[in-house]
């Protein structure tokens, strides 16, 4: 079951007749309840490898996973394969590639649209608790009037705008195929996803009580803001990826 350390995965596959038999479980796996194809990482020969498995394939189970601090609606899944029997052509690439040239890929393309996701998220924040402070009087004026509350405003604002940038130019990097992107877009996730917990944090005080309660949106925005520091590799694999390339880079 591994983490952060992906090259330590612990599925085996093994070849056999034009086929390969995969034996291991994963947890946490995205839209796992109800996913038709599964991207799945096994060391092959001691290499991880990336092959494909089909949800009817015998051996093949899930369990769900339920009761998450945010992302609810992900449709979390534990995955068992037990001695699964998959044909040789759902193998993707070559043996030993899986990490090198599959899920470098796909961590690329998940953290992009994380960040992307974090931006949104904070800017549903920022609409809220705008909206919230015009309504909300305390003191005989409206919050909004405030400083101490215009200062959290203004500290979504830029914020939200900081991350969206980001996000342009690592999209814009991509659409050059500038291999620059895998860098600028470590950076697009991990100021976003920390962004994102600041400002829903900020939103939530903005709310004061009704924020902590489920009758309005800020309470589900920073429990789902929590996560984005999470998946698609971690801040703190974040801070380590984007100081080594740093270093080697100045
Ligand atoms: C909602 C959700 C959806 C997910 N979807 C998927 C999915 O679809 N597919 C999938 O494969 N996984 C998925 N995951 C799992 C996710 O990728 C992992 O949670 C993530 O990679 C971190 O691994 P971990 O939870 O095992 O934490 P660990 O790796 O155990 O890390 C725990 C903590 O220690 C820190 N840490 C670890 N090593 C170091 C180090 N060397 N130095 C400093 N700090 C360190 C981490 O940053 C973290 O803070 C999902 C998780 C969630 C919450």
């Amino acid at each position: 079951m591994v983490g952060s350390d992906a090259k330590n995965v612990q599925s085996v596959a093994v070849a056999s007749d034009h086929n390969y038999v995969i034996n291991g479980h994963k947890k946490w796996i995205t839209m796992g309840q109800i996913a038709d194809i599964y991207l799945v990482f096994a060391q092959c020969e001691g290499k991880p490898t990336a092959l494909l498995v089909e949800r009817n394939t015998p051996g093949f189970t899930t369990t769900p996973i339920t009761g998450m601090l945010g992302a609810r609606a992900s449709m979390l899944a534990e995955l068992h394969l037990a001695d699964c029997v998959i044909p040789e052509e759902n193998l993707v690439g070559s043996v030993g590639t899986g990490l090198s040239h599959v899920a470098l890929h796909c961590l690329d393309y998940g953290r992009y649209t994380v960040a992307c996701g974090c931006v949104g998220l904070g800017q549903a924040c920022l609409e809220q608790s705008v909206h919230y402070s015009r309504k909300r009087r305390q003191f005989g004026k409206a919050l909004r009037e405030n400083q101490l509350i215009q200062k959290m405003i203004t500290g979504m604002t830029v914020n939200v705008k900081a991350a969206r940038l980001l996000c342009y130019h690592s999209g814009y990097l991509k659409d050059v195929m500038d291999p620059d992107s895998i860098m600028e877009t470590w950076t697009a996730k991990y100021f976003a996803s920390k962004m994102v917990n600041q400002v829903a944090s900020d939103a939530v005080q903005i709310h004061g009580a009704n924020g902590c309660s489920r009758d309005y949106p800020v309470e589900r925005y920073l429990r789902d803001a929590r996560i984005n520091e999470i998946i698609e590799g971690t801040s703190q694999m974040h801070e380590m990826l984007i100081a080594l390339h740093t270093i080697r880079n100045i």
